[in-house]
């Protein structure tokens, strides 16, 4: 065993080993796995190993069809099976919801220029013909749709690794990683130690041990898992030709062919946890107690289905952990708190996914980003309130519901309330419906008299979309109160300060206190990595304030730039609160609770000053995301409440709202600006979202510069546009795609929302820069279906800002 390496991978399953094989194709050839058993020792020998395309999230998509697509590549290239099979799947549909997602599903396959399409009863009867199609209402295929061996698979990455000149070294468990002071690595293991620039923790279900040995913790819980295989099917052996899977999730069980027989698992209801409280490590190749019976419910409804099914007799039963992370989703990416230290972790449909997390991992590891955004499975996405209790009440909930649609919107309460504010209690009595907001309860909208404070969930409108409506039009006629304590706020102060964010945004840092600015933050690709605004409070003293789901996602850029000693830095998010005052009768009410002066000449737009609002001290910064005149006003967090109070009494008579989160969305696509992780990504170069005008490339040195440097005269790939849609009962919220008339794939939409003050349904879309001018006609799928949308020349409220600096 070599003693130094670029990169340690612990873990040989299927994950471990891609990664691995993709740092070798990348160019990092001098890498290790180590394994502490025989390759696939973890959740993948005993997968059923279903492979599938299509993902709710595009960027997930395009991961998977990677992943589908390499494994020939892989056969090809070391002579190792890989055991593909891709008969194909028919996904069913019997509800309307369903129906919609499965035809969503088809719209993007279009955009993807994959094939993904509806059959007749009698096509899919003759492709299956066990199946019995009633009470179906819909039935796409998916050619691509199949299965692999697990085994197969995960040695033909290691094959592909090891040829390209990688070490794999089985049956050598790591026990220790110990971080040098140049943030370099020790892997210790029984057989030696190796001394590594990077190390990835890719060991499945034992990811937390291994988190555990470099000191930190990852929310992730194992749970059983049970399918089963039926002995020959008389049936099957007749038609002698290999039947498509059947996702029938509805049924809510996976359906496919095995040999002559059938594979079935389930998902069920009330899903068993197992190792809690951590992986034994000798455990290996072994199954747990089989007991089918929790999976009876479902394994009746595959019975009506497929009526042979209940006839076979079963020949084996695979119940095997897998370990879930509160979303399901994977949790990968470097950690935030550590250099030099990754993720792959918490992977549930690791056989579609392997690929494309090998591939991406091996960017951000020598490339320093993955090429397109991963929130949805950075790991980052949680942050230590992600806590145990939380991890086991979600992963509950995501087990149980594997195959149930995530509807747009829809906020699940299995593991909540983590953490509130002071002002919750009083939110809840006006009526508040809360979202979960990084930990924290925050409010959605506000039920109007009459109106249940409660959520249903659809593709179309819902319930609730009255009362946002009333909320918008209230802030843009008179006065809206809107809860901004989940904005990310960090303290910045000490001599040499502006040098340092100077060194951090790509904008010019105020250099006359009390101005502010608003930022973007450059990535390693000259992308978005965040948008800020930064206010100068005194001298060498500043108030950044970002995204606040991206907190921890943040910390790592601004970790990277070394900070002085004299500079400190501190986060607020927890400590302060803060509400955006905004609308045409913000002044007014906001002079009712101070003596300071707020009038346009004494306190104008991008200013802030420190005031006392109803004998609280306050400060006050002129901006409003809400598009309108506006201040945001930030106290500690234990002032919040008295906060809230004054200013919902002081507007009583100025027709004062609370506002909640979903009308934000509303009126800032209203205003046409973008949000972090929709519009602005590190995917986006900054002309394509419009914010290259804020990068001073004056300032000698700056994170991404040298990156925007190399695309800056380039012609923008996509244009962030506002278009119109014409529709009546649902609006687009993200991720539609979008065509021209004549079908042309050109873009899709990143977020949407019907705009209550404009009177129109809006998206705010990526199209491709020919395509992307005013007026051009556009057909964007929403549930699936072509609704007309026109280009706008500029954002429909004010395109002046106007109201901004009234
Ligand atoms: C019953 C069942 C059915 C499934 N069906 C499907 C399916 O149909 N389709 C699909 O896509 N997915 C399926 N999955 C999920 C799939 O198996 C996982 O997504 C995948 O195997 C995860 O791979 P991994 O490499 O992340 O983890 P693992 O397979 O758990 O691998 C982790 C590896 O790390 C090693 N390791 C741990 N600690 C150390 C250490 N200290 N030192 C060195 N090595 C270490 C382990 O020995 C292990 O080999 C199924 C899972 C189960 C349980």
């Amino acid at each position: 065993m070599k003693t130094h390496a670029q990169a340690v991978v612990i873990g040989g399953g299927l994950v471990g080993c891609s990664i691995l094989y993709h740092l070798a194709k990348l160019g990092w050839t001098d890498v290790v796995l180590l394994e502490r058993n025989e390759l696939t020792s973890g959740s993948t020998w005993h997968a059923a190993a279903g492979i599938h395309g299509l993902h709710d999230h595009n960027n997930i998509s395009k991961l998977q069809y990677y992943t589908m697509q390499l494994y020939e590549e892989l056969e090809k290239i070391t002579g190792q099976g890989c055991g593909i099979f891709q008969p194909g799947s028919l996904y069913l549909a019997q509800t309307r919801d369903r129906e919609h997602q499965l035809r969503m599903q088809a719209a993007k396959a279009k955009y993807f220029q994959v094939e993904f399409r509806e059959l007749s009863r009698d096509e899919a009867e003759q492709m299956h013909p066990l199946v019995n199609f009633d009470g179906i209402r819909c039935i796409m295929y998916e050619p691509d749709g199949g299965n692999v061996d697990p085994s197969g698979v995960t040695h033909a990455y290691a094959k592909g690794a090891r040829n390209l000149g990688a070490e794999v070294h089985r049956f050598t468990p790591v026990i220790a990683t110990t971080q040098r002071d140049d943030g370099s690595w020790d892997v210790e293991t029984e057989k030696g130690s190796i001394h590594a620039d990077v190390v990835i923790n890719a060991a499945g279900l034992w990811a937390r041990e291994v988190a555990a040995m470099a000191g930190f913790e990852l929310p992730l819980i194992p749970m059983e898992h049970q399918y089963f295989v039926t002995e020959t099917i008389p049936e099957i052996e007749e038609l002698g030709r290999l039947l498509p899977l059947v996702a029938d999730r509805d049924g809510e069980y996976y359906l496919r062919q095995e040999g002559q027989g059938l594979l079935v698992g389930a998902y069920e209801k009330g899903g068993k946890f197992w190792a809690e409280d951590g992986t034994p490590m000798d455990f290996g190749h072994e199954l747990l107690d089989e007991d089918l019976g929790r999976i009876e419910e479902n394994l009746l409804r595959a019975f009506e289905r497929i009526p042979v099914l209940a006839e076979a007799g079963v020949k084996r039963v695979i119940n095997g952990p897998m370990i879930w992370s509160p979303d399901s989703s994977a949790l990968i990416g470097p950690v935030p708190e550590l250099k030099n230290y990754y993720c792959c972790t918490g992977i549930i449909p690791g056989f579609s996914q392997s690929g494309g997390l090998g591939l991406v991992m091996a960017q951000w590891i020598t490339q320093g980003e993955p090429e397109m955004d991963l929130f949805p499975w950075d790991l980052a996405r949680f942050g230590h309130w992600a806590n145990k209790a939380f991890t086991k009440a979600r992963a509950f909930d995501q087990y149980s519901h594997r195959f149930k649609i995530h509807f747009p919107y829809e906020e699940r309460e299995a593991g909540r309330p983590v953490k509130t504010r002071p002002a919750y209690q009083r939110q809840k009595e006006l009526g508040a419906v809360f979202g979960l907001s990084y930990g924290y309860e925050h409010p959605l909208w506000y039920a109007g008299k009459g109106v249940e404070a409660k959520e249903d969930y659809g593709f179309e409108r819902q319930d609730w979309f009255e009362s946002v409506g009333a909320e918008c039009k209230a802030l843009r006629s008179a006065v809206g109160i809107i809860d901004v304590s989940n904005f990310a706020k960090y303290e910045i102060k000490g001599e040499g300060s502006a040098d340092w964010l100077n060194r951090v945004v790509a904008n010019h840092v105020p250099t006359e206190t009390g101005r502010s600015c608003l930022t973007p933050m450059l990535g390693v690709r000259g992308g978005i990595a965040g948008d800020f605004t930064i206010t100068k409070l005194v001298e060498d003293r500043f108030l950044m304030i970002g995204s606040g789901i991206a907190e921890r996602y943040h910390q790592r850029y601004f970790n990277s730039v070394p900070r002085p000693e004299t500079v400190s830095f501190e986060s607020l998010t927890e400590a302060w609160g803060g509400f955006n005052v905004a609308g045409p009768n913000s002044r007014q009410l906001l002079g009712r609770l101070t003596d300071a002066d707020l009038s346009d000449e004494a306190f104008k737009f991008m200013r802030n000053q420190a005031i006392s609002i109803a004998g609280i001290e306050a400060r006050a910064i002129r901006v409003s995301f809400s598009g309108d005149l506006g201040w945001e006003i930030y106290v500690p967090i234990e002032h919040q409440l008295q906060l809230y109070e004054a200013l919902l009494k002081a507007g009583e008579a100025l027709g004062v709202r609370p506002i909640g989160g979903r009308a934000l969305l509303s009126l800032r696509i209203e205003k046409g600006y973008g949000s972090w992780s929709r519009e602005y990504s590190p995917e986006y170069w900054p002309q394509e979202v419009g914010l290259d005008r804020l990068i001073k490339l004056d300032k000698p040195e700056f994170l991404g510069r040298d990156a925007y440097l190399a695309i800056k005269d380039k012609p923008p790939r996509e244009k962030l546009v506002v278009a119109e849609v014409e529709t009546t009962n649902a609006d687009a919220n993200g991720g539609e795609p979008v065509f021209l008339i004549d079908g042309t794939p050109v873009g899709r939409v990143s977020s949407g929302a019907y705009g209550h003050c404009v009177g129109a349904s809006l998206a705010l879309c990526f199209i491709k820069t020919d395509y992307a001018t005013a007026g051009t006609e556009l057909d964007i799928a929403i549930l699936g279906m072509p609704h007309r949308a026109k280009i706008l020349e500029h954002a429909p409220f004010d395109p002046k800002g106007e109201r901004l600096r009234s």
